[in-house]
């Protein structure tokens, strides 16, 4: 298991949902299980007692996004370096009849 940077607020555990403390820069009550998923880090966090039931992460299944892109839906992960950049600085809204 690597360390990973732990951000400061909003970290709750995955299996129960409940908060988990952090003291500086280390999880109090908590651990950090990052996983390599075909290059991409993903870091998942279990508090002690949903460790302890299950160290590891079982039902984990990456999702798929598909966007629009020139005129067709397709998966973002087909995309090439260009239209996933693009991707990321597209701006999402909520127009004022949904909210
Ligand atoms: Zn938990």
């Amino acid at each position: 298991m690597e360390s990973a940077k732990i951000a400061k607020e909003n970290n709750f555990c995955r299996d129960c949902g409940k908060k988990v403390e952090i003291e500086g820069e280390e999880l109090k009550n908590a651990k950090m299980l990052v996983y390599d998923n075909q290059g991409e880090k993903i870091k998942i966090i279990k508090c002690d007692d949903c460790f302890k039931k299950n160290p590891g992460l079982a039902d984990f299944q990456k999702c798929e996004v598909y966007s629009r892109i020139v005129g067709y839906l397709r998966p973002v992960g087909q995309w090439n370096a260009g239209k996933k950049q693009e991707y990321g600085e597209r701006k999402e809204y909520k127009p004022s009849c949904c909210n």
